[in-house]
């Protein structure tokens, strides 16, 4: 999970990275008291999960409450990159910038272990600086079970050349900011730019963080750092169903089980869909291997509910879980959807294959169930769903 910068600066704060004060705000006008309280000048900064946001114009400094007012006016509600801004942070503004420099901590999978990155050309994306000029980069290997002592981060200081007017500050912001990403299970904390000012003092200017959802289970704090209002709805209302469902922009609904095999149905509903107008999948949804009746209810009750479905392809390969089962399943949670007063009105293709196939295609034929189809084949249920997608 990503979060916004006013949310890194929180958790930079608490675990002791130096960083500005700072609020969040989602109206204009409420620009003018935050900026008083911070003794009437600030900067404006857009709150949206997506770098570069000072080009895009999205961070301002106001001399003044009114001028914070006018900024904060003319940047909620701006597109960044295709994300609308909803929420701006009021900020102290950084005494005089001198210099800006880059540090980050992130999970490197490739190589197994965690890593430590540091620059003194910060401030600008960093992506530029791996490319154009990849030796002012370091990138030095930490072990997770070591971590960042204060000999590691001068370690990581020395590799990046800081200057050593900065170098010990910086040594010890590194450990402050090994701490934050530790004790919250994070992914990526970034600090771009980590800022000397005039005074000599380097602080956090700008903060990105990544969360491991993994890692929920022990972070009760992290469930309020997510951003309900711009979840899709059909998203949330999945997740709270505990169900593994991407919302996707096409027309057939998708539900199978195991994630190889829904991420090759897509392909297939991809490619039939062709031959039917292009008509495409509507959403991923895993139910899992061992998935009941009252799961398979769930699903369908979340894919029916996408007023973009047209028709529903159900592709299930019967393992742990047997294809009768499964059918039992389809069949009551049809009979749950219909107790609830939930009306199915979009036509179902079934493909049942693997442990016990027979006997489940014998009880969804027994059903008999009006909006229920039996097609046998992947690639045929898979072109009958499109054509009854198209048709709609
Ligand atoms: P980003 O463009 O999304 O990475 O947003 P940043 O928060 O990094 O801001 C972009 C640039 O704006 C920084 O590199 C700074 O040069 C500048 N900036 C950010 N905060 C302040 C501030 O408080 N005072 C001043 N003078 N400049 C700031
Ligand atoms: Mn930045």
């Amino acid at each position: 999970m990503d979060l916004f910068e006013y949310q890194a600066r929180d958790l930079f704060a608490k675990h002791d990275v130096p960083v500005l004060a700072g609020e969040v705000i989602d109206t204009p006008e409420a620009a003018r008291a935050a900026t008083e309280r911070l003794g009437g000048k600030s900067v404006v900064k857009a709150q949206v999960k997506v770098g570069g946001r000072g080009k895009a114009g999205g961070v301002k400094l106001a001399a003044t409450p009114d001028e914070a007012v006018a900024r904060a006016t003319d940047i909620l509600g701006m597109d960044i990159k295709g994300h609308t801004v909803h929420k701006v942070m009021i900020a102290e503004t950084a005494p005089e910038i001198v210099e800006e420099y880059y540090v980050s901590y992130l999970l490197d999978r490739t190589n197994r272990t965690f890593l430590a990155m540091a620059s003194v050309q910060g401030g600008v994306e960093i992506e530029v600086v791996a490319e154009e000029n990849p030796e002012a980069l370091a990138k030095v290997p930490v072990d997770a079970n070591e971590g960042v002592s204060i000999e590691k981060a001068r370690e990581i200081v020395a590799q990046a050349k800081f200057p050593a007017e900065v170098a010990e500050q910086v040594a010890e912001i590194l450990v402050t900011l090994w701490d934050t990403f530790i004790k919250e299970d994070a992914l990526l904390v970034e600090v771009n730019p980590l800022a000397k000012v005039a005074s000599g003092k380097v602080i956090a200017l700008d903060g990105k963080v990544s969360l491991d959802e993994n890692a929920e289970f022990r972070q009760p704090e992290h469930e309020a750092l997510e951003d309900k209002d711009s979840a899709n709805p059909l998203e949330a209302a999945a997740k709270a169903k505990n169900l593994n469902y991407v919302k996707l922009d096409g027309e057939v609904g998708i539900i199978g089980n195991g994630a190889g095999l829904v991420m090759s149905t897509l392909d297939v509903v991809a490619y039939a869909g062709e031959a039917h107008g292009g008509v495409k999948p509507a959403n991923f949804l895993d139910i899992g291997g061992g998935a009941s009746a009252a799961v398979m209810a769930n699903g369908l009750e979340i894919i029916l509910g996408d007023p973009d479905v047209k028709s529903v392809f159900v592709n299930v390969f019967g393992g742990i879980t047997a294809c009768d089962e499964v059918a039992n399943g389809i069949v009551q949670a049809l009979q749950l959807l219909a107790d609830k007063g939930e009306e199915v009105t979009k036509p179902l293709v079934v493909r049942l294959d693997g442990n016990n196939a027979e006997l489940g295609r014998k009880i969804l034929s027994d059903a008999n169930h009006p909006l229920v189809q039996r097609v046998d084949t992947m690639d045929g249920a898979a072109d009958k769903a499109a054509e009854l997608a198209a048709a709609k």
